[in-house]
């Protein structure tokens, strides 16, 4: 568990309002996306960042986060459930026990009350990668997601007793999910919490089991739904799903599930927040004389007039056909760059019409390497 500070983590203050922790958050995810950064530890630092993200955008963990700590936020996730919520933090039950005597032990003496371990917790977030191809985050489209969570069990409602019984309260902590014990040590007696040992903290014993669930009150299920990919998403960002995360215990409700988007680079077109870029090659002629072009862009195609003597590397903005606003209101920009191509051959009759060409300049030049010129002083000395 990372020992850092979350707000350290994300690069934002500790009065960082929730729009600057998402922004932060979608700054970084991107920066050190496994499949985007290839530098070694930026697979830790995904992982870091999204852990800080986890606990910094929900309200009621950034407040336990500010009070307690990490050990607070992960404390407080892994109490009251098994399995489930085994994930978060990655702590076993054996754990919470040291967990809980540095929280309510050292910083207040123990005499602190915690909650509850049978009322309501929310289930957890899940987070869902996917993959959307370049054209589809311009045009947008709707898709199916699949992927599995864990589900208030049906048969038992979620208590994880059989029907038509209950669990009851244990007796051994009289359901709080935890005892004192106290121990002798060097600086004297201490008090420490620790996770009841015949209920696992749950607060309550289940006599006979759910068959459906085991006793869990939650099975896990492949989930499947219709997912939105907006016209002009973009790399790194994210939409959320209420309600499509994690089974909540004891009548809690379901988590949240975050869609994050990756969008494949395209061979054609490079996306920059709503711009995009193209090259597009011209000749010399059509940079001297000027033209008028058809240039592919993401919508299709469009126009584009080269002024004569246009110069290599002239960029050109086509306002309105770059990516789609989010919010509508049409779209941003594109911007061409010409690239002014000098011919590797030529033939005769470009040759012919290049030295007049030079001649009508009032250019002296000396042609380089065994070329025209040479095969010309050949074919006028008859020796062809
Ligand atoms: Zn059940
Ligand atoms: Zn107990």
């Amino acid at each position: 568990m990372a020992q850092e500070d979350y707000y350290k983590i994300l690069g934002v203050d500790r009065n960082a309002s929730d729009q600057d922790i998402s922004k932060a958050y979608r700054k970084l995810a991107k920066k050190y996306h496994p499949d985007l950064n290839h530098e070694p530890g930026a697979e830790q630092k995904y992982k870091d960042v999204n852990e800080a993200y986890e606990v910094l955008h929900d309200k009621q963990k950034r407040a336990q986060y500010d009070q307690f700590g990490a050990a607070g936020v992960n404390g407080q996730a892994g109490f009251g459930g098994q399995g489930a919520y085994g994930g978060f933090g990655g702590q076993g039950f054996g754990d919470f026990g040291d967990i809980f005597s540095d929280i309510f032990g050292s910083s207040f003496g123990g005499g602190r009350r915690r909650a509850n371990p049978t009322d309501p917790v929310r289930g957890q977030d899940l987070d869902y990668t996917l993959t959307i191809d370049f054209m589809d985050a311009i045009k947008g489209k709707k898709t199916q997601v699949s992927y599995t969570r864990s589900e208030t069990c049906e048969t038992c409602h979620g208590t994880g007793a059989e029907k038509g019984t209950h669990p009851i309260t244990c007796d051994k902590c009289r359901g709080t999910g935890y005892m004192t014990v106290t121990q002798q040590s060097a600086f004297g007696v201490i008090q420490r919490q620790v996770v009841c040992d015949k209920c696992q903290g749950k607060g309550a014993i289940i006599e006979h089991p759910c068959q459906t669930c085991h006793g869990q009150g939650v099975i896990d299920r492949k989930n499947t739904i219709e997912v939105e990919i907006p016209a002009g998403i973009d790399n790194g960002q994210q939409l959320r799903y209420q309600g499509q995360g994690e089974a909540g215990r004891n009548g809690g409700p379901y988590g949240d599930l975050y869609i994050n988007y990756r969008i494949t680079p395209s061979n054609e077109f490079e996306r920059r927040g709503t711009t995009i870029y193209t090259t597009v090659p011209i000749s010399f002629a059509q940079a001297t004389l000027g033209d008028e072009i058809e240039i592919k862009t993401v919508h299709g195609s469009t126009k584009l007039k080269i002024p004569a003597g246009t110069q290599p590397n002239k960029k050109f903005t086509i306002h309105g056909q770059g990516v789609p606003y989010l919010r509508g209101g049409g779209n941003g920009d594109q911007i061409t760059t010409v690239e002014v191509k000098i011919p590797k051959q030529v033939n005769e009759k470009q040759r012919e019409a290049l030295v007049e060409f030079v001649k009508a300049s009032g250019e002296s030049i000396t042609p380089q390497g065994k070329g025209f010129f040479e095969r010309l002083k050949e074919k006028l000395s008859g020796e062809e």
